[in-house]
């Protein structure tokens, strides 16, 4: 029997054309896997496009990646051999990318989330020990034996960058850093893209970070940290929701909390919610019960309601 990473590679090196995307709101390891198995597979003479679904921004704090690849989902071609899912294995993920799977001949997963939570693909290459589904897509890149360009090892590199926490979080192995090493031997030059993920905010983020730090509430009991970002703190800025990704890392640091979250407006009363933990707590379970899920350590869901319904219920299963 073959492995599913065999597998995969065997699916791709048949295809003829290839279709890769990541879970809406592409965060640095989902936009990095899917513009490296697009980038490599085009190299390799494949038809080879990412995307992923409305609303279709990618972050400017990621603009020097290859996008070269990158089609709106409607703009993706009818006829499909191989989907190649990143970052998710989970449909509601995929938002208006999701028909794109449906009508492909094969569906890929490359993942590093719980398996638990997924319901998708016919080929699973699915590892929750691994630190970012980067680390995966390089494996299936190193078993194909396709070229890691100098513009495909930043793409990975970042996914590694951002999901690790800067080579910080428990998943960061010794397999982590050999890669990262083969990606810096392709030409990765790690300035430009720490500078440009993290130290590149407009001067207004300083003062909406301080409004959702002056924001912050703990709850000595249930060692929990958390704050709102509302609508209108964005608004007063002229700053995005992306421009506020990093928020949820101002707060954890607080050292009486094993759990953190970020309750970011996205509607009246409609929240995302980012969760961290330190530790023992699952904060995966916790985003599932409102319908979301992640990691043990990091997770997010969308919940309806007012900040302090959805802060009461988190705090009900930290008891
Ligand atoms: P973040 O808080 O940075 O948005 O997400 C943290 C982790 O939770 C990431 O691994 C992300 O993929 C996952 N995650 C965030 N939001 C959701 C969601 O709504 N549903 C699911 N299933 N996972 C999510
Ligand atoms: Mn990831």
């Amino acid at each position: 029997m073959s492995t599913p990473l065999e597998q995969a590679a065997t699916a791709l090196r048949a295809a003829n054309t290839i279709v890769t995307m990541g879970h809406i709101g592409p965060d640095g390891d989902s936009l990095g896997s899917m513009l490296a198995v697009a980038g490599a597979a085009t190299n390799a003479g494949k038809k080879a496009y990412a995307t992923f679904g409305e609303p279709f921004v990618v972050g400017k704090q990621f603009r020097y990646l290859d996008t070269g690849t990158l089609l709106r989902p409607l703009d993706v071609p009818e006829e499909i051999d191989v989907a190649v899912v990143v970052d998710t294995s989970v449909a509601d993920r995929l938002g208006s990318a999701l028909p794109i799977v449906e009508r492909a001949k094969t569906v890929i997963v490359l993942d590093h989330h719980l398996s638990r939570d997924g319901n998708l693909g016919d080929i699973l290459v699915v590892d929750s020990s691994a630190a970012a589904a980067a680390q995966v897509v390089y494996r299936l890149l190193a078993e194909l034996d396709w070229e890691i360009t100098t513009e495909i090892a930043t793409a990975l590199y970042t996914g590694i960058v951002t999901d690790t926490g800067r080579f910080q979080y428990g998943a960061t192995s010794a397999e982590v850093h050999q890669i990262t090493a083969h990606l810096l031997e392709a030409g990765v030059v790690p300035p430009v893209v720490g500078q440009h993920v993290y130290e590149e905010s407009p001067f207004p983020y300083l003062h909406v970070a301080g409004a959702v730090l002056s924001r912050a509430h703990l709850d000595e009991d249930a060692r929990f940290v958390w704050s709102v970002l509302l609508r209108d703190d964005l608004a007063s800025a002229s700053l995005k929701y992306e421009d506020a990704d990093g928020l949820i890392d101002l707060i954890r640091v607080a050292e009486e909390s094993d759990v953190a979250c970020l309750l970011r407006e996205i509607g009246d009363d409609k929240f995302k919610g980012s969760l961290r933990s330190r530790g023992r707590v699952d904060v995966s379970q916790i985003a599932g019960r409102f319908g979301g899920g992640g990691h043990f350590n990091a997770a997010g869901f969308i919940a309806e309601g007012s900040a302090e319904s959805i802060v009461a219920q988190i705090t009900a299963d930290l008891a």
